[in-house]
């Protein structure tokens, strides 16, 4: 029967390892999903740098044409200026003329800023350029490592399933059928005892089941908790990995 403890300690490790495994083969995919969902959210703000750009462009393109078309407009006025036939016909050429300059002033103060504006979003736009080739790069090596992670992970886990078959099969029956119940009812089946304590539930349990459990003779289980206790000393831990 010490050999049957022994034998369930390992199992319980054994099933720990695979659980983890699992849990971790669930977990890569969503790891890959988190990055795809970065680089799209990258790209959307790329988009929006490019989208804010060709508006601006399309601004600027707008303000330099009439200002092109003012110039022409004083130039007309002014040449009508050596026609006029009159004072009042002169002043209001003049007028218009400095109204038109007034604009024309505005105008290029507006360019300027459009032109400030355009630098920046430039630069807004190689910050966002280079985020995405970031991201890309990042969830091609996620994808990579989860490839490499899922084939080592298929091998091991079928060598340790081999494992575990192994072991169940040189469990009797019954044990095996306890340890199921026992794992199925609260996550994992096998505990140690230590001073007359189940570090599974953390209750004291009896002071004959402890010197029983400590001879490791029978399957013990905790009165409280039902898992089966062990004092091994040496148990294997949960295998890292
Ligand atoms: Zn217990």
């Amino acid at each position: 029967m010490r050999e049957e403890i022994k034998l369930l300690v390992k199992l319980q490790a054994l099933d720990l390892w695979l659980d983890k495994a699992q849990r971790l083969m669930k977990e890569l995919p969503q790891q890959i999903q988190d990055e795809s969902q970065a680089l799209e959210a990258a790209k959307g703000r790329l988009e929006a740098f490019r989208q804010n750009l060709k508006d601006l462009e399309l601004e600027r393109r707008g303000k330099e044409k009439e200002l092109m078309e003012l110039g022409d407009k004083v130039g007309e006025k002014k040449g009508r200026l050596f026609q006029a036939k009159s004072n009042e016909e002169y002043s209001a050429l003049i007028k218009e003329i400095e109204s038109l300059k007034e604009r024309i002033s505005q105008l290029e103060d507006e360019v300027i800023l459009l032109l400030d504006r355009i630098e920046e979003v430039k630069a807004q736009e190689e910050a966002a350029k280079k985020e995405v080739k970031e991201k890309e790069e990042s969830l091609e090596a996620a994808k990579a490592r989860f490839h490499k992670k899922l084939q080592e992970l298929e091998q091991t886990l079928q060598e340790r399933q081999k494992e575990r078959e192994g072991l169940v099969s040189r469990l009797s029956k019954r044990t095996h059928q306890i340890y199921e119940k026992v794992k199925k009812n609260r996550g994992y089946a096998v505990v140690r005892a230590e001073k007359y304590t189940c570090l599974g539930c953390h209750m004291e349990i009896p002071p004959q089941t402890f010197v029983e459990v400590k001879k490791g003779e029978e399957i013990i289980q905790c009165p409280f908790c039902s898992r089966i206790l062990h004092c091994w000393e040496e148990a294997p831990k949960e295998d890292e990995e």
